[in-house]
């Protein structure tokens, strides 16, 4: 049985989960191959007739998307595997806000570009759906 394991928009913190099945892994390994998983080899195309394909992460971009369609034709089941993967997790949360309002808050907005000092901060939306920071 030919087992995959692939990545979209998430920590990989799924596919370290299954390596932390530590010797138990050995079990699976007599039973299956692992033949494709960008976290644990180095691999940049799934094979063509993967058994069982197991999907971590949430479709965030058009690269997840196209990833997601390729393993999905080649393989014979798949299996979301993880909260990203089944109902978007972090990465579907991202999806509420703007790009331009993403990048204000995670790069733009932060106590270390403000001159002010540091401050207890949280990023918020507003009623207009806009994200922005405010002292609490
Ligand atoms: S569900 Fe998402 S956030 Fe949680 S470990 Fe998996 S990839 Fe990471």
């Amino acid at each position: 049985m030919k087992i995959a394991i692939e990545e979209l928009a998430g920590c990989s913190g799924c596919t370290i989960a299954v390596l932390d099945l530590h010797e138990m892994l050995l079990d699976v390994i007599a039973e299956a191959d692992i033949v494709y998983s960008p976290v644990i080899m180095d691999v940049k195309e799934p094979p063509e007739d993967i058994d069982i394909a197991f999907v971590t992460g949430a479709v965030r971009n058009v690269e997840n998307r196209e990833r997601l369609e390729k393993i999905r034709k080649r393989s014979k089941t798949l299996v979301a595997l993880g909260t990203c993967a089944c109902y978007g997790g972090v990465s579907g949360l991202s999806m509420l806000s703007s790009n331009e309002d993403l990048f204000s808050c995670v790069y733009r907005e932060v106590e270390t570009t403000k001159p002010t000092g540091l401050s207890q901060q949280t990023c918020r939306r507003s009623s207009t759906g806009r994200s922005r920071w405010a002292t609490s």
